[in-house]
């Protein structure tokens, strides 16, 4: 004989096992099952969302400092012991001339930069800017620092009208990693 218990609606007695009532149809389920069955799947949708946002977050920014941290820090980051130079890339099909300025990075912060876009503009003997070119490479630079560059492009003028340059350090990240938030 299966133990016995009392229906909290009807109060009749039915089955200790029954989970429905056969007397009202009323559901019986404890409070754990309701637990189970509300808490835990809104629990787990919000994890979901929350991952969701969270990759999110990284492939767009990444674990990265965004870049107008650097406007803080710009002065630190000195450029000196430029030289211009003009020579010519062999390929295949042809050749072109290129135009590179080279020089060293001084970082006399306490922070690594990374990332870091430096843009060069050329003047005429008249100092009206002729060209501006930018380095696509992954210049990076330690807390006190130096590091050497090369910035170059094709030369789409001819080469006496790149009479004096300007580099400019443009952008650069912090080095550090980041929580994405
Ligand atoms: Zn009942």
């Amino acid at each position: 004989m299966a133990d016995r218990k009392t229906c909290r609606y009807c109060f009749s007695e039915i089955d200790a096992r029954a989970s429905v009532c056969p007397n009202c149809r009323q559901r019986l389920c404890g409070a754990w099952r309701t637990v189970m069955q509300i808490v835990v799947p809104i629990a787990f949708i919000a994890m979901m969302f929350a991952s969701i946002l969270w990759m999110e977050a990284i492939f767009t920014r990444g674990f990265q400092a965004p870049p107008e941290e650097f406007a803080k820090h710009r002065d630190e980051l000195r450029v000196s012991d430029t030289n211009i130079n003009f020579g010519k890339e062999v390929f295949q099909t042809g050749q072109r001339d290129i135009v590179a300025v080279v020089g060293t990075l001084q970082n006399d912060g306490d922070l690594a930069w990374q990332d870091i876009v430096l843009t060069v503009a050329f003047f005429d003997k008249e100092n009206r800017m002729v060209d501006a070119i930018q380095n696509m490479g992954q210049l990076s630079v330690s807390a006190r620092g130096t590091a050497s560059f090369k910035v170059s492009a094709e030369r789409h003028f001819p080469k006496d009208q790149y009479v004096s340059y300007k580099v400019q350090v443009a952008l650069a990240r912090h080095a550090r990693w980041r929580w994405p938030f």
